[in-house]
């Protein structure tokens, strides 16, 4: 019998294409990969249907030239994401599809056979490991773990340079290398490490959750904890709990790379199981196998960032997303998805538990929380004697600065560092100096390809733009009136650290931000001096806000976030009180009170006020509140449209004509087009129109307008345009 099928092909197409294929169980084809001709050539798809038997007969169809895949790479739930995915981001479908795959099974390459590998239990294993510790740890590890291990779980369990530590075994003939069989999660014996006693609270919110969890319909759950308040060891306790029925937790965090502790504290409670990560530092064969591993129920525990929402799972029974808050959890390009947003939609689908933890919700999620539609639990406390720092704001208007320090600051690192402890000086601006200009003339080093101004980093002697990368020697003379001296303007985290060491000449400082931690390695490095070196100052970027533990920290300084306060763009309140929460929460994290001093010239800002005497709750729901009397989200739903071209003009035209296309409505505004914020970028100058609507339906009426008249305004070379489901930055 002759099925007609549904395929999805990576092709900016918002149709699937049918195509016929003999066989007698169609279902059983849905999520396989496929080749089929397409054109004058083939193209590899991915089946995501059956066609309507009656709709389809006038066309003659063509046949799938060879199907790919033995059994579905994505089950169904995985599917029904990804429709529902296309759908509410109002994506090309292929382009969708394709995201959800692995890399290395994008090209049709088959699913390879993974390998496993086990200890055999050998009397003379001790002596043969005596000289080789990290053998001998791979060794004990693997016989704890009493069934065949794969590679990727090695590697989280070993580290770099896992691969010959492995080789050096089984060339010794106490490790036996096989093809895996695809089993169910271990069964749980409870962890061997030392278990943190809960504090009242945590116990609370632990037993509080684990009554949510286990209704027939369990809302998503937001955990709001204060920093360092001990949500992670409640996800720890979860985990054990899914563990326990044989269910695997999938833990979407904003960045791995960033949070090396993270990853650590999972592996060292839960030192028997498997656990996969899912990041960034991985190749493709890596990654496939992490993804291969969650799907035949290996991994136990998968740990990634955000396409890890679309990982294929074996008996996925609970879903934590570390840092809820955090915007790089949505996708900025191409297809925008929200790795937060699809996980929710995930966890609905398959009916488990969603837990949300972060010490500064999201307006939407507080919102959601305040409406009744999440769970909610505060941990106010840190456990412990550990406690909340202290705050102070210093007015710096008028005041002398030593290169952005204030005298007062200066002071209060060096009694820091009196007392043997360690500071942190955070400024969200990397390089030397945002701005390198004439004093004669007033030439300013602008970048040649964007709107914007080259950032003078000192050490490389460069200057570089920070939106497109381009990266040109600095000059030492005025390039319009050949001046002999430059001067700079500004502050970035390199200028701070010349300023620390001219003032503490004595004392380790530790920068880090994106210019000191691209190599391999560097950010683990400095972490470690860091946690080895009592008495150290550290500078740094928003790198320093996400959820490292720094017990010898207790000052927090914090530079140059004016430009946040007086922003005109909605979000920028919201992400200045997130940020300056988590720098702050990175003081007194254990018994010695932490303090931390704003600089700034905004004292008397309201909204800072609030955030200061009242916390982050109620600044965040006086912006609930601003944002409800604007009717900005979440109390109505946007799409940002965007366009780029080689002229100003033919973005603004092409959205115009965008615009036209969306009959006016009641319950819908639209605004622009006007240019973007940084109006050119990469020598394409970028324009946006705003739709706003009351509801999510009405969004999705407009959006389809457009959709629909892509073939009359295709997305040509010159110009391109691409929508933005619930936009996180209007730029
Ligand atoms: P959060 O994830 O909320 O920022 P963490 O879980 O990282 O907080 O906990 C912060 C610190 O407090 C960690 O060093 C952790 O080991 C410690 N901690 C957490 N819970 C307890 C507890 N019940 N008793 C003692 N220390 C704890
Ligand atoms: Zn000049
Ligand atoms: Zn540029």
């Amino acid at each position: 019998m002759e099925a007609k099928l549904l395929i999805a092909v990576p092709r900016p197409l918002r149709t699937l294409l049918t195509y016929v294929h003999p066989t007698t169980n169609p279902i059983d084809l849905l999520g396989c990969r496929v080749s089929v001709p397409l054109g004058h050539g083939s193209s590899i798809g991915v089946v995501l249907g059956l066609a309507d038997e009656q709709a389809i007969n006038q066309y003659k169809l063509k046949a799938i030239k060879t199907l790919l895949d033995r059994e579905p790479l994505l089950d169904a739930h995985l599917l029904e994401l990804i429709q529902w995915a296309t759908r509410y981001y109002q994506h090309t479908i292929g382009e969708v599809v394709f995201t959800a795959l692995p890399n290395a099974l994008r090209d049709g390459k088959p699913l390879p056979q993974t390998m496993t590998w086990q200890a055999l239990h050998k009397s003379a294993a001790s002596s043969q490991l005596k000289r080789a510790k990290r053998q001998a740890d791979l060794y004990q590890w693997l016989i704890q773990q009493n069934v065949p291990c794969s590679a990727s779980t090695i590697h989280t369990h070993v580290g770099d340079g896992w691969r010959q530590v492995l080789a050096a075994l089984i060339d010794k003939g106490l490790v036996q290398e096989q093809l895996s069989l695809s089993q169910a999660g271990l069964p749980y014996l409870g962890t061997v490490t030392p278990k943190l006693e809960l504090s009242q609270q945590q116990n609370t919110c632990l037993e509080q959750c684990r009554i949510w969890i286990k209704a027939p319909n369990p809302q998503p759950t937001l955990l709001h904890g204060v920093t360092g308040s001990g949500k992670t060891e409640i996800y720890l306790r979860l985990i054990e709990d899914a563990l326990a029925s044989h269910k695997q937790t999938l833990i979407l965090v904003p960045e791995i790379g960033l949070t090396p502790q993270l990853v650590q504290r999972f592996t060292d409670h839960f030192p028997e199981q498997r656990i996969s990560c899912l990041h960034s530092g991985l190749n493709d064969t890596e990654r496939l196998q992490a993804w291969m591993e969650a799907r035949s129920g290996q991994a136990d525990i998968v740990i990634g960032t955000r396409s890890a929402v679309f990982t294929a799972f074996a008996h996925l029974g609970l879903i934590i997303i570390d840092e809820e808050h955090d915007t790089s959890l949505k996708q900025q390009e191409g297809f925008r998805y929200h790795g937060r947003d699809l996980a929710i939609k995930r966890a609905q689908m398959l009916n488990i538990p969603i837990l949300m933890g972060t010490a500064t919700p999201s307006l939407e999620t507080l919102h959601n929380a305040e409406q009744g539609r999440y769970h909610y639990f505060r941990l106010e406390q840190r456990p412990g004697k550990a406690r909340q720092p202290s705050l102070e704001v210093q007015d710096i208007r008028g005041q002398h600065l030593h290169s952005g320090l204030s005298k007062l600051t200066l002071q209060a690192l060096e009694r820091t560092l009196e007392r043997n402890e360690q500071a942190m000086l955070f400024i969200n601006r990397r390089g030397f100096a945002p701005m390198l200009l004439c004093p004669a003339c007033g030439w300013l080093a602008h970048c040649p390809a964007c709107s914007a101004n080259m950032t003078y980093h000192a050490r490389k002697s460069r200057v570089i733009c920070h939106h497109c990368g381009t990266d040109e020697h600095a000059e030492s003379h005025c390039p319009a009136c050949n001046h002999p001296q430059l001067m700079t303007q500004g502050h970035g985290t390199e200028r701070i650290e010349l300023v620390l060491q001219q003032y503490f000449p004595e004392t380790p400082i530790v920068r880090i931000d994106r210019d000191t931690t691209s190599r391999k390695g560097a950010l683990e490095r400095h972490l470690e001096t860091v946690r080895t070196t009592d008495r150290l100052l550290l500078v740094g970027t928003q790198m320093l806000a996400k959820g490292h533990d720094f017990p010898n920290l207790t000052l927090v300084v914090i530079l140059d976030v004016d430009a946040a306060l007086l922003s005109s763009e909605y979000h920028a309140l919201e992400r200045f009180g997130q940020l300056l929460t988590q720098v702050a929460g990175r003081s007194g994290r254990s018994d010695k009170p932490g303090h931390v001093i704003l600089q700034t010239t905004q004292p008397q800002h309201p909204m800072l006020l609030t955030l200061l005497q009242s916390g982050y709750l109620a600044f965040a729901q006086q912006l609930i509140e601003e944002r409800k009397r604007w009717q900005f989200p979440p109390f109505s739903y946007q799409a940002l449209i965007r366009a780029e071209a080689a002229e100003m003009e033919q973005a603004l035209q092409h959205l115009e004509q965008l615009r036209a296309v969306i009959p006016s409505q009641t319950g819908v505004s639209i605004m622009g087009p006007v240019p973007a914020p940084l109006e050119k970028r990469a020598e394409r100058y970028r324009a946006q129109l705003l739709v706003q609507a009351e509801n999510r339906h009405l969004r999705h009426i407009c959006l389809t307008y457009l959709t629909s008249q892509e073939k009359n305004s295709p997305n040509q070379k010159s110009i391109r345009w691409s929508i933005d489901i619930d936009p996180v930055e209007l730029s």
